[in-house]
């Protein structure tokens, strides 16, 4: 069994990247999705200590918003805190240390805090924690550590689906080219002299709602037995770096289990 992946659509300013899976089963692809969800690190902020807070958000709220900023992940430089030399007591490998500290009427952003290594920084900049009133004041320190989906999804590198990859066969012509043309909610037909022709960009978004299969025998859909994925990361690390890594997740417990058998 030959596993191939095969490019459809790179958004590199979406963080988003679409690929075709091919030769391979619905396991295969879902163990994909589950390792990229689940296993595959990155850093959020863990502790937080409020020294001031006269916001409007109590202390709580204020630091679940903390935790779920995505911060830029360096994977070389971090280690997760139970695998780190330290043994957990927490060090430079397996902490990250952020401080915010804003005393100006207005928003607190994202870009406001001041991280310790300039390569793991909060990765939106204009993402707003708080509001501040004339004289109100955050003061607060944060430690960010490297940990997994499986245990707060605010670990998770980003979100992962796929579905089966749909083929239409359109033998002949069709009675009604227009009226199929409209039935289709995504426009994956297109007139072409008294028939129609599929646009093949449009089909990877298909959601087999089969409307165009109703209203045409000539017209008949199978699955071709790949599948289509699509990766959005949230911004910790490229989709590259997330594939990279649950590949590497993937052979690693492979080994392991050979090793207990
Ligand atoms: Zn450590």
């Amino acid at each position: 069994m030959a596993i191939k992946l095969e490019k459809i659509k790179d958004e590199r300013k979406k963080n988003k990247l679409l690929f075709l899976i091919k030769g391979t089963d619905e396991v295969f692809a879902n163990t994909l999705r589950r390792l990229i969800i689940e296993e595959v690190p990155t850093l959020a902020v863990e502790d937080v200590e409020i020294k001031e807070n006269s916001s409007a958000l109590y202390d709580e709220m204020l630091a679940l918003r903390l935790g779920l900023i995505p911060i830029k992940t360096d994977l070389k430089s971090y280690e997760l805190k139970d695998k780190c030399k330290c043994a957990g007591a927490g060090c430079a490998k397996c902490e990250l240390k952020l401080t915010l500290k804003v005393g100006k009427k207005g928003y607190v952003y994202a870009e406001d805090a001041h991280s310790a290594d300039p390569e793991c920084t909060f990765v939106y900049p204009k993402m707003p924690i708080t509001k501040l009133l004339a004289k109100q004041k955050v003061d607060l320190s944060m430690t960010a550590v490297l940990g997994q989906g499986k245990a707060h999804a605010k670990w998770s590198p980003g979100w992962a689906f796929y579905k089966r990859e749909p083929s239409f066969k359109i033998e002949g012509k069709v009675a009604d080219a227009e009226k199929i043309v409209n039935a289709c909610p995504l426009g994956i037909f297109e007139p072409r002299g008294s028939s129609v022709a599929i646009n093949k960009d449009k089909l990877y978004d298909c959601h087999e709602c089969l409307q165009c299969v109703e209203l045409d025998k000539n017209i008949t859909f199978e699955e071709t037995g790949n599948f289509i994925f699509t990766l959005e990361s949230w911004g910790q690390l490229t989709c590259k770096e997330i594939l990279n890594q649950s590949a590497d997740i993937f052979l690693a417990k492979i080994e392991e289990m050979e090793s207990l058998i």
